[in-house]
């Protein structure tokens, strides 16, 4: 860690070894003669580009944490000149803003070139540990990757970025950061319900933060072009850069480490996909141009928490035709998008063995994070005499199947479940009272058989308690401390964006409070640990997202 905070971006250590060691694009736009025109990009991995000034930044949330890691004061990001960079408004000294160019699949399609559309990243910054953060502005301005759109973003949709952002970090999900949200005093229209009905909204920006935004989309571009040179250099600068361990002696990176990088990648995301089904995170959009090669939570967009648990639920609007994206397809669809990048590798590859292995090891790896995280969030151990094959769990199987039976609140539930005390003959009753006045939504819906098959679960579970004999003390601290109280429920946000867009950012500031200490419970706090309200059960911006952002 940096001892001694600075006060201005500038003062940071930048070493912008992304522009430095991959190929950049001929056209060099942050010449402010030069149009930003949109185009196909050949034969580069970005396109130096200038962000587009705004009438009227200031500052309206800023991570501190994240500032203190980069050796920020974040007070000072308040002030001049951070708050100009942070808005797109002056590019400081060690800064190098580019655009990066990557392709996808997007709802299982091949999509082309997408590349940083409204992102530009403003360069790398070196922390006092020597580790790289590359900072970026989302919705800075048109791009030459902007397509038809226009670069820029909308408060709303910037403010669940960057709560999601900061929440996730803070439950323990692998994230992007959030550094600052910028209101930039700019109108922006969006067509929020795809209606027709075009509508002026304010506009923001958020500076993300992460070791690296390569994803997996960044290799299928050039290998879709038949690019290899391009696929290695961007390979090898990827291995280098964030999987430095994997690089030989000699410096090279041979196929062996090739082969090494997928299965670290393919790894990282079988656990990322455990994490989001713990906190009940739907991400809505995972295309390949959204899955990061670090296998953190990349792209906030129509993203939500299970309210209810509902394996099919997805907010994203756009996908609800085949509901590609739905909660529980997740750990699938990361399976399906991890192949798509194993294959984008083979053209540097003699065969395709090692490929296949790494990608073979995703469902295995993703079992075994499923089963840590769901028997740690009910506060048992994994005994392989428990499990069928050593891998699932019936006890954690057959509350799957319970759970969606009658709708009931995922967050609640598990947080009741994971700290109730078991050990004592009541137990079982206790817990079912509790469970029956605070999970169920609709109690009218219980009736004797789904009665009976909680109550037997509820047995297992204690007879279960019972035999590993844990304190009951101990099991309540370790249960409340993976299961979260408090949660970027999206009719949270939703209330903190209407308060913020009438002009009251004090919700905002206070919800932004509550989701970095998901797991203590504190007096007062009884509003964000509650289920959904009725008014939320339809409402856009809770229960349906449109991608319009
Ligand atoms: P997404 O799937 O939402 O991450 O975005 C897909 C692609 O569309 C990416 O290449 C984005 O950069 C681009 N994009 C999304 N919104 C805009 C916008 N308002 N202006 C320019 N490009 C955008
Ligand atoms: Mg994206």
């Amino acid at each position: 860690m940096t001892d001694t905070l600075v006060n201005d971006l500038a003062a940071l250590e930048w070493d912008n070894r992304y522009t430095r060691d991959l190929p950049a694009d001929p056209v060099d736009a942050l010449d402010p003669e030069e149009p930003i025109l949109p185009r196909q990009v050949t034969g580069a991995s970005f396109t130096r580009t200038r962000p587009t000034p705004v009438a009227a930044p200031r500052l309206v949330l800023a991570s501190g944490e994240l500032a203190g890691r980069l050796g920020l004061d974040v007070d000072a990001l308040a002030t001049e000149p951070n708050v100009s960079a942070l808005a797109g408004n002056t590019v400081l000294p060690g800064m190098d803003p580019f655009a990066m160019n990557y392709g996808g699949h997007q709802f299982g399609n091949w999509a082309g070139q997408l590349g940083d559309g409204r992102a530009i990243a403003l360069g790398e910054i070196v922390d006092g540990d020597g580790d790289h953060h590359m900072l970026q502005l989302k919705g800075a301005g048109p791009t030459p990757y902007s397509r038809r759109a226009d670069g820029r973003a909308v408060l709303r949709s910037s403010i669940r970025e960057f709560l999601c952002s900061e929440a996730m970090f803070h439950l323990g999900v692998p994230t992007t950061r959030a550094l600052s949200l910028v209101r930039t005093g700019d109108d922006v229209v969006r067509d929020m319900f795809y209606d027709g009905n075009a509508a002026p909204e304010p506009g923001a920006i958020v500076c993300r933060v992460a070791p690296s935004f390569v994803r997996l989309g960044t290799f299928e571009l050039p290998t879709s072009r038949g690019d290899t040179d391009l696929l290695r250099t961007v390979t090898e600068a990827a291995i280098r850069h964030s999987y430095p361990h994997l690089v030989a002696d000699d410096g090279a990176v041979t196929e062996t480490a090739i082969a090494a990088f997928v299965t670290e990648v393919v790894q990282r995301t079988a656990r990322l996909m455990a994490d989001w089904m713990r906190v009940g995170f739907v991400h809505g959009v995972m295309n390949t141009d959204n899955l990061s090669i670090l296998g953190v939570t990349i792209d906030y967009g129509p993203y939500g928490f299970l309210d209810d648990v509902d394996p099919d639920w997805t907010p994203n609007t756009t996908d609800f035709g085949q509901r590609r994206y739905r909660y529980a397809n997740q750990p699938r669809v990361a399976g399906w998008n991890l192949a798509r990048f194993a294959s984008a590798l083979v053209p540097l590859m003699d065969g395709t063995d090692e490929l296949q292995a790494a990608l073979d090891g995703y469902f295995p790896a993703y079992s075994d994070a499923f089963l840590a995280t769901q028997t740690a969030k009910l506060g048992v151990g994994v005994r392989p005499e428990d499990t069928d094959d050593g891998r699932h769990d019936p006890l954690v199987t057959d509350l799957w199947e319970l759970l969606p039976k009658v709708e009931t609140d995922f967050t609640r539930t598990f947080r009741l479940l994971g700290s109730a005390d078991l050990i004592d003959t009541d137990g079982v009753d206790r817990t079912w009272d509790a469970l029956a006045t605070d999970v169920f939504y609709r109690p009218e819906q219980l009736d004797d058989e789904i009665t009976s098959a909680w109550r037997s679960w509820l047995e297992r579970l204690a007879e279960r308690v019972r035999a590993e004999g844990r304190e009951p003390a101990e099991r309540q601290a370790a249960g409340d401390a993976v299961n979260p109280i408090y949660l970027l429920r999206n009719w949270l946000s939703q209330e903190a964006i209407d308060a913020a867009t009438a002009g009251d950012e004090e919700p905002l500031r206070r919800l932004f409070d509550v989701v970095r200490d998901p797991f203590t419970e504190r007096a007062g706090l009884e509003h964000y640990a509650g289920r959904r309200p009725d008014w939320a059960r339809n409402a856009p911006g809770c229960s349906t997202l449109s991608c319009s952002s």
